[in-house]
């Protein structure tokens, strides 16, 4: 499944930042992805293939007012 990702998406990942968050908002897209952490701002840059490994779920859609999308 390629995931459709969106700026200001905001994405739960499957493992926490170290400040505890798991909540991150897509900040750039590209062929590698922005994105930022909602508790601690801390920003990373990740290759598309890695985020979609670690992507939890969509806690809001930013781009396209789509419905949250849950994946396991
Ligand atoms: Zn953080």
């Amino acid at each position: 499944m390629v995931v459709d990702f969106h700026l200001d998406d905001v994405v739960r990942l499957r493992k926490p930042h170290p400040c505890g968050s798991y909540e991150w908002r897509v900040v750039r897209l590209g062929a590698d992805i922005g994105i930022r952490c909602l508790k601690c701002q801390h920003r990373v840059l990740l290759p598309r293939s890695e985020l979609e490994r670690r992507l939890k779920a969509f806690v809001s859609r930013g781009g396209t007012g789509a419905e949250p999308v849950e994946r396991d």
